[in-house]
């Protein structure tokens, strides 16, 4: 199966698509990982990818688009894609494929939380200058480095603002394309193992409709 994950910076979309890889036993790949890798193959288009990308250029439809469908093609037991289709072109072009491999339709999850509510999350979080590891529990040091955590430029209320504007604006025609009838929306608002069992209650009926859970999509 083919597991669409959408959801703001901080709703907690990549533990989420942690969490489901392992309970589907399909790998969960962003779009940034995606790219990444392409751009390591040792052939013209990786190549050419890679120094586009290093002469920081984004990945244009068309780049992103070849890389999923290759991915898709070489997936035996499906994909959860985090961070794609980002644009219309992308979810019209991911139907296209679909269609074309003979896949069974995409199932979308919508991880919903509200701007406020994220600029505190976001805003909140501490890293460890040491080990990078990152904190949103309120604690203030890094017992395993004994050293104070600070806060990343990227997690300043400021930014995070901008960061969650320009999610919302980018993504939503995506969200509208998918519409209520393919698309699950889960209140993001909870513990992030509450958030995973309602993903596994509506996931559920939809993996009996493709037989077991393993099975080719
Ligand atoms: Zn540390």
């Amino acid at each position: 199966m083919i597991v669409l994950l959408f959801g703001p910076p901080g709703s907690g979309k990549g533990t989420q698509g942690r969490l489901l890889s392992k309970w589907l036993g399909i790998p969960c790949l962003s779009t940034g990982d995606l790219l990444r890798a392409a751009a390591e193959e040792p052939t013209p288009g990786g190549r050419a990818l890679k120094s586009h990308l290093a002469a920081g250029g984004y990945a244009t439809d068309v780049m992103a688009n070849a890389i999923v469908r290759k991915r898709l093609a070489q997936a035996r037991h499906g994909l959860i894609l985090d961070g794609y289709p980002r644009t219309l072109a992308q979810a019209e072009y991911l139907d296209d494929v679909v269609a074309t491999l003979e896949l069974a339709e995409p199932v979308a999850l919508h991880l919903r939380a509200e701007s406020e509510v994220l600029v505190d999350r976001l805003a909140g979080r501490r890293q460890c200058p040491a080990c990078l590891r990152i904190f949103s529990n309120g604690a203030h040091e890094c017992k395993d480095c004994d050293v104070s955590l600070v806060r990343r430029d990227d997690d300043s209320q400021e930014t995070v603002r901008e960061r969650l504007e320009i999610y919302a604006r980018v993504t939503a025609p995506v969200l509208e394309y998918y519409g209520p009838a393919r698309r699950i929306d889960f209140d993001a608002h909870r513990a992030e193992l509450e958030v995973f069992s309602s993903l596994q209650a509506a996931l559920e009926p939809v993996l009996g409709s493709y037989g077991t859970l393993r099975k080719r999509y």
